[in-house]
């Protein structure tokens, strides 16, 4: 049976879960490259990419996002795998398609940030118009029933990304966000609520910030866009712990060294199941009908988000159940109670002897 539709779903006021992070995830598996970031995996090591549609659905996403992104021109000419384009996004596709439908998932297919969008530039614009064009296109050809675009920084590059789904998808509901980084505006100085509103009256179904930020650094800017966005709003943080000093993940500090922890240093400074927890309460209570996590993002931190939006997925067969561990459980003999004493660092240091 087809899952009903984006639009619909968002008409009748629920809500949707998106997990994404596939180029991080799958570079701490060793399938990726950090720095470079292109998505070669999907045609070197498919299986891998089934394999992790397949985590973010057991553990509560509704959504299955084909992993094109920055699957495009620009990024795989720097690899000099220009040739694989048509080949890389069509499969994809597929292998996004195929989870879906066996779970009964929607799928989306995913158009991006083109790293070289230059507003005074018309031969620039001319080509990113090309990129979203062709990929929009072969998204539509392979079947998806959504196009996500996203982590755009300029809000005339989300209006190009935007435009080119309204016309070359045949129809299919667009879902854009902004990657805002330090500043509450974009890099073509609109602030983040106002931009929102214009992708918004211009036909997007849903419009909303995807990565950049943490959970606590994106929820205050998310309350200035409800205020201002009439629409169904999207967030996806990283699970980062941002603050106000340092708004982003690209600037934050690793506490041992006092060094710049973006990129390879952040697990330092990761979100905890509990942040996220929180995030997505404040969320739901905020009326955000679209979220997820970004960069960073893993199953067990989106089944966090999934249980606190009322969901029970698969995954949750194996949520934390303290009860029965042998140090934390309830009935603990005196042996456990001492063990537990000394291994969390309260005891003597003498065994527990009187
Ligand atoms: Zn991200």
């Amino acid at each position: 049976m087809k899952p009903k539709g984006l639009r619909e779903r968002l008409a009748n006021g629920e809500s949707l879960i998106c997990g994404e992070g596939y180029l991080w995830e799958l570079e701490r598996r060793g399938y990726l490259q950090s720095g470079v970031f292109t998505p070669e995996v999907v045609l070197d090591h498919p299986e891998r990419v089934t394999n992790l549609h397949e985590e973010f659905v057991h553990a509560g996403s509704d959504i299955v996002e084909a992993f094109t992104y920055y699957g495009h021109r620009e990024k795989l000419k720097l690899i000099g795998r220009e040739d694989d384009l048509e080949r890389l996004n069509l499969t994809a596709l597929r292998l996004a398609r195929e989870v879906a439908d066996a779970h009964g998932c929607l799928m989306a297919g995913n158009i991006c940030n083109t790293t070289v969008y230059t507003a005074d530039d018309p031969a620039i614009v001319q080509g990113v118009r090309a990129i979203f064009k062709e990929q929009v296109e072969w998204a539509a050809q392979g079947g998806a029933d959504l196009i996500i675009g996203e982590t755009f920084n300029d809000l005339g590059e989300a209006k190009l990304a935007l435009e080119a789904i309204k016309k070359y998808s045949n129809g299919l509901p667009a879902v854009i966000t902004i990657a805002c980084y330090f500043f509450d505006h974009t890099s073509d100085g609109v602030p983040i609520p106002q931009a929102l509103k214009e992708l918004e009256d211009l036909g997007a179904e849903v419009v909303g910030i995807n990565c950049g930020r943490g959970p606590e650094t994106m929820m205050p800017l998310l309350r200035e866009c409800r205020k201002v966005c009439k629409g169904p709003l999207a967030a996806l943080p990283v699970p980062f712990r941002t603050t106000e000093k340092e708004k982003t993940f690209h600037s934050l500090t690793d506490p041992k060294t006092g060094k710049g922890a973006y990129p390879l240093d952040l697990s330092c400074l990761q979100s905890s199941r509990s942040d996220i927890r929180q995030f997505a309460r404040d969320a739901r209570d905020l009326g955000v009908q679209y979220i997820g996590l970004c960069c960073g993002g893993s199953s067990y931190l989106l089944r966090e988000i999934a249980v606190e939006y009322g969901r029970h997925p698969p995954s949750m067969k194996y949520a934390p159940n303290l009860e029965k561990s042998f140090v934390l459980g309830n009935d603990l003999n005196s042996q456990s109670a001492k063990v537990w004493h000394a291994m969390s660092g309260k005891g003597a240091g003498n065994g527990g002897a009187k």
